[in-house]
């Protein structure tokens, strides 16, 4: 039985996230999805609790944790065997390599990385774009899903009020 962990931000889960799961679901037994706070990423448009819910919607049969610091940590004590992350593009690939060297070593080598490509229609889409056009007030349907959509209109109108 093998259970991995695909951490990130999620602020929003896209289609591009939800194609990477697709994919794991095909590989793997078993996926947790953690939820990160990253102190980098200062827009932030949903709070751990609310992106956590709305992938909860969206995958009843799926775990959802959270957390801070380091994804290795979580998978280990989620027993998980790998992380997996989403590849885009070279930049991605810059930043992937020094967080699976990361998560590796300080796993003792028990955690090791696992990168997917997303199919190509989504390999362009982020969050921080969808969050972009949303505020721009562009059609983001392409890039999520109707709940997500659905959800980021009623926080756009909590925040207005
Ligand atoms: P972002 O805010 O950049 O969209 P997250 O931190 O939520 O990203 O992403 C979690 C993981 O999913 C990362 O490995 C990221 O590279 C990957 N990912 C996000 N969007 C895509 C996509 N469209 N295609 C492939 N991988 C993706």
């Amino acid at each position: 039985m093998t259970r991995v962990l695909y951490p990130g931000s999620f602020d929003p889960i896209t289609k591009g996230h939800m194609n990477i799961i697709e994919q794991a679901s095909e590989l793997f037994d078993e996926i947790i999805i953690a939820v990160m706070l990253n102190p980098l990423k200062k827009s932030q448009l949903f709070n751990l609790e609310e992106r956590m819910e709305i992938i909860r919607d969206l995958y009843q049969n799926i775990g959802v944790v959270s957390g801070t610091g380091l994804a290795a940590d979580i998978a280990l004590l989620y027993e998980c065997k790998a992380i997996i992350r989403g590849l885009r593009s070279l930049r991605d690939f810059d930043y992937e390599i020094s967080l699976q060297q990361l998560n590796r070593e300080t796993s003792h080598n028990k955690i090791n990385t696992i990168c997917l490509f997303a199919d190509k229609e989504y390999q362009f889409v982020s969050s921080s774009m969808v969050k972009e056009l949303f505020n721009l007030n562009k059609d983001i349907s392409k890039y999520v899903h109707p709940s997500v959509e659905k959800k980021m209109l009623y926080k756009k109108r909590s925040l207005v009020k």
